[in-house]
């Protein structure tokens, strides 16, 4: 039995891996500043003698004995990580300074979520780890790409430094229950949009691509990179290679609910990236054959089911 922090556990990801480690055995921290996070996230949870709940701000640091940390405190859709940039980058980096204090202090492993964000609007495509990303520094999703490559410098160099036990991995587009309904990120809107017969919304002409994972693979994917002997420090990218335009996405939604919603077309956001797609041969040969076995199709039918039940 390992004791484990969580940072961001009340969030979409955070739940799920709670709930998976829990379920493994292990005594699960759980430390949430409830931003973009919600405590009916963990509810079901608190029940467990395993489980603790912290509201902390991981802006501040945190003491606690644990023998691994997941870091996954920070918000993740453009409309919520662009409501306080400044918070954004602060979280990023002062949360990752912090975090990795904690394991230095008390030789913990540490995991660090990335993203698939900071290959920026790729010229290089599929994605592999060596790529070194296309990211504007200044425009309004730098305060998260940005912030996210801060971090990955900061946990190689409390590596180097300090010998720190670092995982690091790059998360592509993940979806599934318990998305915040209102968190302006594709998947949740257009179930929702198309659950209440309202408008589907396309950003520009539809034509980008994303590569959409399950959030059970991921979590997977989360648990076996923590692991990982010694030497595998990642990155690591997690996601499914399966690409999709969003207005083939729109299709499937619009089908899989029988909705009679229509496609409204908006402005695309700026430095909206163009096209993404994971290339995971790094992660099936690290993570003991890892695979995301779940299609979009499949995934989509319980992320369906899963907001039916909630809106
Ligand atoms: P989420 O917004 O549901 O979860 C983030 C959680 O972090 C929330 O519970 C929020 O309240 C908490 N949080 C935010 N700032 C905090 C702070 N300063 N102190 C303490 N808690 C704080 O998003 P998610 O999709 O679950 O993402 C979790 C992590 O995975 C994030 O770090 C995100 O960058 C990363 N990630 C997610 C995806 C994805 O597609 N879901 C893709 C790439 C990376
Ligand atoms: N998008 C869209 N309609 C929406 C929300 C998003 O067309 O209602 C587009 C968005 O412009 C982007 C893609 O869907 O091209 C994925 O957006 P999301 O915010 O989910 O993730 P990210 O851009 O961070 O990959």
């Amino acid at each position: 039995m390992k004791r484990v922090l969580i940072t961001g556990g009340a969030g979409f990801l955070g739940s799920h891996l709670c709930e998976r480690l829990l379920n493994d055995g292990h005594e699960v921290l759980c430390l949430d500043n409830y931003f973009t996070g919600a405590k009916s996230n963990i509810y079901h949870l608190l029940e467990n003698k395993n489980f603790e709940l912290i509201r902390h701000d991981i802006v501040e640091p945190f003491y606690a004995e644990v023998d691994e940390i997941y870091n996954l405190a920070c918000p993740a859709s453009p409309i919520h990580y662009q409501s306080n940039p400044i918070k954004t980058m602060k979280t990023s980096f002062y949360g990752a300074m912090n975090m990795l204090g904690l394991a230095k202090r008390t030789n913990a492993k540490i995991l660090q979520a990335s993203t698939s964000e900071v290959y920026g609007d790729p010229n290089v495509h599929p994605q592999k780890e060596n790529y070194w990303g296309n990211v504007n520094p200044i425009g309004i999703r730098s305060c998260y790409d940005e912030g996210k490559r801060a971090a990955e410098t900061l946990f190689f160099d409390f590596h180097r430094q300090n010998q720190v036990r670092i995982k690091i991995i790059r998360i592509f587009n993940t979806y599934g229950p318990r998305m915040n309904p209102e968190d302006g990120r594709v998947v949740s809107n257009f179930i929702v949009q198309a659950l209440r017969g309202e408008d589907i919304t396309i950003y520009g002409d539809g034509t980008q691509t994303r590569s959409f994972q399950y959030v059970d693979n991921l979590v997977e994917a989360m648990v076996r990179m923590m692991n990982t002997s010694e030497d595998v420090t990642g990155p690591i990218n997690t996601g499914n290679p399966d690409e999709f335009t969003m207005l083939e996405l729109a299709q499937k939604v619009i089908e899989l609910t029988e909705s009679k919603s229509k496609l409204i077309f908006m402005p695309l956001p700026s430095d909206d990236p163009q096209q993404r797609k994971p290339d995971i041969s790094l992660a099936k040969e690290k993570l003991e054959g890892w695979y995301p076995d779940v299609n979009l199709e499949s995934g989509l039918i319980k992320t369906i089911d899963y907001f039916k039940s909630i809106i």
